[in-house]
């Protein structure tokens, strides 16, 4: 590890100092899960790292007056794992109990898995199918931006480098009539193959105006079947049954991953993954309590 000035900062405003008085070389730590491995390995030699785990309002979980749902960036995803959710909002706390291992969740932390922005991991198909917004702050101000415009299609975020992600806020409880999570890995402290997301909205008839059906470790970034998800849209969720599912299934399939590019035995894994789990998914979705 190469030696770097370690800064400990007790509240935002003097985080967002140090990043813009430091300059671009300088590294944010939330759990350090990603960080310190790249820091060990000599990946990343940063002359400074702030950190953020000592700044209260970045580990909060408090509801906004409509209903939504605000997640500190370096909440934990021990955290998580333990909070009294409702709704949809339950999915978040079984992702977060079900990534890597005990000691990876209770140091990791949410922002820090949308920060690292691996296609592989949970969270950047949770943030995109869920429509998170990403509330950013620096010296200049805060903002926020939607999941999938943080997400780069190269890779990696929209981030400055004056930018620290703040808090990620969830829609209400009761927005998806359905949401569902599943993944293909091989050992539980292994990334994900593919991972696979799928929020549905409803009209007040019940029928279906948003399906989002969205796919991690196939792209350098989350992997949005618009198509097949829109094939969804006008039907009930109890009428799912009458669908042709496996024909949606492998539409979203040769619309993440056209089977014309998949050359390689991993890639054909994949594309046979993408229709199995989204097969699951899209049953799940209609059956009773979805
Ligand atoms: C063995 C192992 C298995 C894993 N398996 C999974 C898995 O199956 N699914 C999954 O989703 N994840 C998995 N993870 C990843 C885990 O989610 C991330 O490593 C971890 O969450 C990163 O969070 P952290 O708080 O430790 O971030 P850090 O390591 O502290 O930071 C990661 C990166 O994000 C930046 N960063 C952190 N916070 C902010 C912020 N608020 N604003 C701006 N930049 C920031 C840092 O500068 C750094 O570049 C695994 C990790 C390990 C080590």
């Amino acid at each position: 590890m190469t030696p770097f000035t370690y800064f400990q900062p007790a509240g935002l405003e003097e985080a967002f100092s140090l990043v813009a008085e430091h300059g671009p070389g300088t590294r944010l730590m939330a759990g350090g899960q990603s960080l310190l491995l790249a820091l060990k390995e000599r990946l990343a030699r940063p002359p400074t790292v702030v950190s953020l785990s000592r700044i209260p309002e970045l580990s909060a979980i408090s509801y906004a007056e409509d209903g939504s749902l605000e997640v500190g960036a370096a909440t934990t995803y021990a955290q998580l794992q333990k909070a009294a959710f409702t709704g949809w909002h339950r999915h978040i706390s079984a992702i977060a109990g079900n990534l890597a291992d005990r000691s990876v969740r209770s140091m990791g932390t949410i922002g820090g898995g949308a920060c690292q922005a691996d296609p592989r991991y949970d969270v950047p198909t949770l943030l995109v199918a869920s429509a998170a917004r990403m509330v950013i702050g620096s010296i200049d101000g805060m903002r926020s931006i939607d999941a999938a415009a943080f997400f780069s299609p190269a890779g990696g975020t929209t981030l400055g480098p004056r930018d620290i992600l703040c808090r990620i806020v969830f829609p209400p409880a009761g927005v998806f009539a359905s949401f569902g999570f599943d993944k293909f890995r091989f050992r539980v402290f292994d990334a994900a193959v593919v991972n696979a997301a799928l929020a549905v909205t409803t009209d007040e008839a019940g029928r279906i105006t948003i399906a989002r059906l969205v796919f991690g470790g196939i792209a350098a970034c989350p992997s949005v079947a618009g198509a097949a998800g829109a094939r969804l849209c006008g039907v009930q969720l109890n009428e799912f049954a009458s669908l042709p599912v496996a024909d949606i299934a492998a539409q979203a399939s040769e619309e993440v991953l056209p089977i014309a590019t998949a050359t390689t035995r991993h890639r054909q894994f994949q594309s046979e993954l993408i229709k199995t789990i989204t097969t699951g998914l899209l049953t799940q979705a209609g059956a009773p309590g979805g």
